[in-house]
């Protein structure tokens, strides 16, 4: 728009300029021939006035034809250039006196009595000519008649002067009008008396147009003509005497005018069609290059769109299939996995909380028994009516799972008072001890036995606090079945050892007793090598090989969190400089992240520093986080992923679908792989639901441009499964466990992993 705005006004400029230039160039030249035709007429007229006055003289002559006057007329005569002779005729056209020898003839006789015959009609002029003008070598012999009158007023004779326009033209020669100037003197009737070009001089003809000009009532104006009748139009400038029978006409051709600012003109037309010719070109390229940019926005965000849309899709596939994969087909309570994964999220709130928080997992005494003697069946009603009075007799705030078999699992939550604990066990236990009357026609008996174990006293997490409160349970067994017991740190041999690993802990940090264990990620397309996990253990010199469940939550329930990670940070930086510089072909290293980890900004600085001394790149390192790394407080996590990444560091995402993040919550962070829980792989043979979920990871994880690591692939038919699902690694004791530095050189030495 703006183009053809600029265009516009530039083609309107140029014209207006070229019309007003040519406007003033023909009014310069108008006023040019305007001055020579006042000049020339004016000389006309005095030429005239000179010839009325030597006709005054004559009239002398009628009265006393001496040669006194005589000498004085000829001396008049021979004085004025602009005549050539005059004839001095009386009234009867005889000639009395000529200042040269006569020789008209007879038709030059009968001319001048016509002349003289006009001269006497009523309005006729003071002044007429005699005839056509006759041309002798440059002289211009213009024969006019003028009456002479005696002092009363009566004609006594008639003086004919012959005016030779030849000079008074020539006066004009050097009056500069251009290559087509010409100047015309006009008879009354229009006839062209005489015409001086720069060729010379030239007359008498008749022109049409000159007519025109004889016609015209005004004494003076100007008017185009076309004087050859060739299109080659002239400017012609007319002035009248009114005192002689003169027109005189200036003219010159307007291409001779113009032609000059006509040739500039049409320079500066092509200029500015090329400008212009240049200017749609680019405007055309350029809306082209708009249009074409245009259109790939709309496809990109199309796309986008349709993005959008699956991702919603299989989202919404997902959390289907997840509320399937969740509850316990039998009994519509959690499943263990859920129960889990319920719990563990409680817990971490717990930690903040001063209130109490208990597990009570039991199973039905001889249920087996039941099953066996009364059917499976009944073994399924009975399931489900335990459940129903599980949920009647619980707050909606606790959490109920079947944990499998005849398995319950019951976290309460935020109690005030731990005898409280007390009173909601020995109501379960009266509760589900109530007789079942109507079972498929039969009344069943059955008692639970509980255990109950308090967080965090006796586990810090979901699992500790299991198989803690599972030791309870086997208690109330042994003691006779139908009762509750609390967990004794004695009863459980490892009891005792989660206090004491707690104490040794900073001890064992630095001392050096954690060693780095590796786990191979293979790539499933070549079952390459591609990439390392480091895992760390403790060499307990009393418990031996001591694994992070046992450790890595006691650490950061302590705080000791941050001293571990900078100790696994260093000790895989260091391994992997080692294998370098025992020209092993190495991967990327992983390692695992902590939360706490996560929210302190130095750490970037620290894994920098690491990079540095090691002589290691950012590429040699990954790192993986915990969906628990994303809760609130967000804000400086994001910060210190997005600056790791900006180092050039890759960032997994681990244990993906044991939380409750998806895929859409994370996908605006820099995320480079997604490692698919565990539990998922595990239940993998189990349920098909769970292949729903898994299928469905990979495909929006690799929609959001992530690789996917399976994790914890243990059969070869979960391995087939991922493979098919597109999976891109996998990582499992399928292929291989965790291992030593020794054996991890190998590994890498061979570049392979098959299937043990
Ligand atoms: P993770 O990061 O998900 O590590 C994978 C865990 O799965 C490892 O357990 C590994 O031995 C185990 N695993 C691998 N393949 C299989 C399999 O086929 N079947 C089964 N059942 N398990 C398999 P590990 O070494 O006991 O580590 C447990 C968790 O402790 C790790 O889970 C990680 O969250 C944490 N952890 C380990 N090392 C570190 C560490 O250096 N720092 C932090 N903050 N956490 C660590
Ligand atoms: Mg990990
Ligand atoms: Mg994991």
């Amino acid at each position: 728009m703006l183009a053809v705005a600029a265009l516009t006004v530039i083609w309107a400029g140029v014209w207006h300029r070229t019309q007003s230039e040519r406007q003033a160039l023909e009014a310069n030249a108008l006023a040019q021939q305007r001055g020579v035709a006042v000049i020339l007429s004016e000389n006309l007229t005095q030429v005239v006035d000179r010839g009325r006055l030597i006709a005054i003289a004559a009239s002398a002559w009628f009265e006393d034809p001496q040669p006194d006057a005589i000498h004085r007329l000829g001396g008049m005569l021979a004085a004025d250039q602009a005549f050539l002779r005059g004839v001095l005729y009386d009234a009867a056209l005889k000639p009395r006196f000529q200042s040269s020898p006569l020789f008209e003839g007879a038709d030059f006789m009968q001319q001048l009595r016509q002349a003289v015959g006009r001269l006497h009609t009523p309005g006729g002029s003071s002044v007429e000519f005699v005839g056509d003008p006759t041309r002798r070598s440059d002289r211009w012999d213009v024969p006019l008649v003028l009456p002479v009158f005696e002092p009363g007023g009566a004609v006594r004779g008639y003086l004919l002067l012959s005016l030779d326009l030849g000079y008074l033209l020539s006066l004009y020669r050097d009056v500069e009008l251009g290559p087509s100037g010409s100047i015309h003197v006009l008879a009354r009737d229009g006839t062209a008396v005489a015409e001086a070009r720069p060729e010379g001089l030239s007359g008498p003809r008749k022109l049409r147009q000159m007519a025109d000009i004889a016609a015209s009532p005004s004494v003076d104006g100007h008017l185009t003509l076309d004087m050859r009748g060739d299109g080659d139009t002239q400017l012609s400038v007319f002035r009248r005497s009114d005192r002689t029978p003169f027109t005189v006409v200036v003219s010159r051709g307007r291409d001779d005018i113009l032609g000059a600012h006509t040739r500039f003109s049409l320079g500066v037309w092509i200029t500015l069609c090329a400008l212009t010719a240049v200017l749609v070109l680019v405007a055309w390229v350029w809306l082209r290059s708009l249009r074409r940019q245009q259109s790939l926005i709309n496809a990109l965000s199309r796309s986008d769109h349709e993005k959008h849309g699956l991702i919603v899709l299989l989202e919404d596939e997902k959390s289907r299939a997840l509320t399937l994969a969740s509850f316990d087909h039998l009994t519509g309570l959690n499943n263990r996995r859920m129960f889990n994964e319920l719990a563990a999220s409680h817990l971490a709130a717990a930690r903040r909380s001063k209130k109490h928080y208990a597990l009570l997992y039991f199973d039905l005494d001889r249920f087996k028994l039941i099953n066996d003697s009364l059917g499976h069946h009944v073994g399924d009603l009975l399931l489900q009516a335990v459940a129903d009075r599980l949920r009647e007799n619980v707050r909606s705030s606790d959490i109920v799972g079947r944990m499998g078999g005849d398995e319950f699992a019951v976290l309460i939550t935020g109690v005030e008072n731990v005898a409280d604990i007390d009173v909601i066990a020995a109501k379960l236990v009266a509760e589900i001890s109530r007789p079942y009357p109507a079972l498929d026609g039969h009344e069943v008996h059955v008692t639970p036995s509980i255990g109950i174990a308090f967080f965090p006293r006796d586990g810090h997490d979901i699992t500790v606090l299991c198989r803690n409160a599972d030791a309870a349970m086997y208690q109330s067994k042994r003691a006779g079945r139908g009762r509750y017991t609390y967990y004794d740190a004695a009863m459980n041999p490892s009891g005792s050892r989660s206090l004491t690993l707690e104490r040794q802990l900073p001890r064992a940090i630095a001392d050096g007793e954690l060693v780095l264990h590796f786990q191979p990620k293979v790539q499933l397309s070549d079952m390459r090598i591609v990439g390392l996990e480091a895992l760390v253990r403790w060499r307990h010199p009393e418990f031996g090989l001591v694994y992070p469940g046992e450790f890595i939550a006691l650490a950061e329930a302590s705080g000791l969190i941050a001293e571990l990670g900078d100790w696994v940070m260093a000790a895989c930086c260091s391994q992997l400089a080692a294998w370098k510089s025992q020209g092993l072909p190495t991967v990327p290293v992983a390692f695992n992240v902590s939360p706490h980890q996560l929210r302190d900004e130095q750490v970037v600085q620290r894994i920098a520093s690491l990079l540095d001394q090691h002589g290691l790149t950012a590429q040699d390192i990954e790192i993986e986080i915990t969906e628990s790394c994303l809760v609130e407080p967000i804000d400086v996590a994001v910060r210190v992923l997005g600056r790791l990444e900006a180092m050039g560091l890759r960032i997994g995402l681990d244990d993906f679908g044991s939380g409750f993040s998806s895929l859409s919550q994370v996908r605006h962070l820099p995320i480079h792989k997604l490692k698919i829980d565990r539990s998922f792989v595990n239940d993998l043979r189990s349920s098909n639901d769970v292949g729903v979920i898994v299928t469905s990871i990979i495909t929006l994880a690799h929609n959001l441009g992530m690789r996917v690591v399976a994790e914890g692939v243990e059969l070869m038919d979960q391995l087939l499964y991922l493979k098919t699902a597109n999976c891109d690694e996998v990582q499992g004791y399928f292929l291989s466990r965790p291992v030593g530095a020794d054996d991890t050189a190998r590994l890498l030495q061979h570049g392979h992993v098959h299937p043990q």
